[in-house]
């Protein structure tokens, strides 16, 4: 269950730690690389396509998990290859289950960015403040669009505050009231308190 990963990631990694492993999980880029490493070292030259990133951006990402202490690279003729060296993330993004929100099909529940192409100005905020990989940047027209919308945590709306044309907005007009409705619907108080006292 997400919301329980962050008290399972303070009770087994102190506090500096942690802090990195948010740090390498803030980013798309970032956060994909890890993904692709889960199973094992793999070549820049194999990242770059899976990531869809150019060579430089993933150079970029890599060298700032590397300074997090997330992966070790070594060279091998021509080819530099990296793997993850930080066990705890494993266990983390082991955890993340994006297709559920205390057991309800995440699909059921309208809650995502939706983004008006018209006020859409390409800065790349929301990618930037999304940790989730919501968003991904369209070329061709110089804008972001949503990718995987049910990928947005419930309840959130750090991209909608820092967006800085008011192009973000959610099916949901009043959030208070829609969550409340949601823990309402599910039930989830009750669910919540037996988890804690699990
Ligand atoms: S933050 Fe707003 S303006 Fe910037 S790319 Fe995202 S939607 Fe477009
Ligand atoms: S609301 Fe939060 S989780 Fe959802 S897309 Fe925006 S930044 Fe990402």
């Amino acid at each position: 269950m997400v919301n329980f990963i962050y008290i399972d990631i303070y009770q087994n990694v102190n506090m500096k730690e942690a802090l990195k492993i948010f740090k390498a999980l803030s980013d798309e880029t970032r956060l994909k690389i890890i993904e692709f490493l889960l199973d094992g070292e793999k070549c820049v030259c194999e990242i770059v396509p899976y990531t869809k990133r150019t060579q430089s951006t993933v150079s970029i990402q890599l060298s700032k998990l590397e300074g997090l202490g997330i992966v070790e690279s070594r060279r091998e003729g021509k080819n530099v290859y990296y793997r993850i060296v930080n066990p705890k993330i494993k266990k983390i993004l082991s955890k993340i289950d994006f297709s559920k929100w205390w057991d309800v099909d995440r699909k059921e529940i309208d809650w995502y960015p939706i983004i008006d192409e018209s006020k859409c100005i390409g800065c790349g905020m929301c990618i930037v403040t999304c940790g989730r990989g919501v968003f991904e940047y369209d070329k061709s027209k110089n804008k972001s669009k949503v990718k995987n919308p049910f990928n947005c945590m419930v309840g959130c709306d750090n991209c909608r505050i820092y967006c800085p044309t008011g192009a973000i907005s959610f099916p949901q007009k009043n959030r208070r009231e829609f969550i409340q409705s949601l823990l309402k619907k599910y039930d989830i108080l009750v669910k919540a308190r037996e988890k804690v006292v699990e």
